[in-house]
């Protein structure tokens, strides 16, 4: 279901008092219409009806596509790895291997949809999306690249892109990448993030998160190492 509230706004250009029609959850099932207004970003305009000022509003809002099995809860700057909502952990108690993910900006929000709509796993979209930032770091001379998201993918060509904000002016650079990464990825993902997958409420898979199982797996091979050596 779609649900709105309405909410008193002070608008920032003239200081009146006014009413915005906010969504806090949508369900692109129930209204066809949706999903290109919530992309598009048209459902976060704010527009005075007294002075005509326009802006952006940042509330959180509960994205909830139980065709492809997803909630995505946009959240504005989350800054926590876990959300358990007792409310909506009963209201959808029966609904069983969803993934619920909390992200805490739009650009996250699009993204997740993205994956999740062509029917990706987003935890091994984030590691090969970490692992491919540091092959194109090395490539452009060690310099930063950190924000990166996943901006094509063709199964039909085997591939995936990805496009990352790169240096100190933040400049767009697109690689693309094999899919068998994205399978590796999944086979890391499996061994050494098991119990994420497992976990009950909205999680936030991101960079951070790709890190810490990034670290986990080097661990484990390092440790490999040093046992295969004390064998010989
Ligand atoms: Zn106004």
């Amino acid at each position: 279901m779609s649900d709105k509230v309405i909410k008193a706004i002070v608008c920032p250009g003239c200081g009146e008092l006014s009413k915005a029609e906010i969504h806090t959850s949508i369900n692109p099932a129930r209204d066809k219409t949706i999903r290109k207004r919530v992309l598009d970003g048209e459902l976060f305009d704010f527009r005075c009806p007294s002075c005509g000022y326009t802006a952006k509003l940042n509330y959180p809002l509960l994205y909830n596509d139980m065709k492809n099995r997803f909630m995505v809860y946009l959240i504005p700057k989350i800054d926590r790895f876990q959300l358990c909502d007792n409310e909506l952990e009963n209201k959808y108690s029966n609904l069983r291997n969803i993934n619920k993910r909390i992200v805490p900006t739009f650009n996250a929000f699009k993204e997740k949809l993205f994956i999740f709509e062509s029917g990706l796993d987003d935890m091994a979209v984030e590691l090969t999306k970490l692992a491919i930032s540091q092959t194109v770091s090395k490539k452009l001379g060690n310099i930063e690249v950190n924000e990166g998201y996943l901006s094509m993918y063709d199964r039909e060509t085997n591939t995936m892109g990805f496009t990352y904000f790169t240096g100190k002016d933040k400049e767009p650079y697109v690689q693309t990448a094999r899919l068998e990464i994205y399978g590796k990825s999944k086979g890391i993902i499996d061994k050494f993030a098991y119990k994420d997958k497992k976990l009950k409420g909205f999680i936030k898979i991101d960079r951070e998160w790709a890190e810490n199982v990034l670290y986990r797996y080097k661990h484990f091979r390092h440790m490999e190492k040093v046992r295969k050596l004390n064998e010989d």
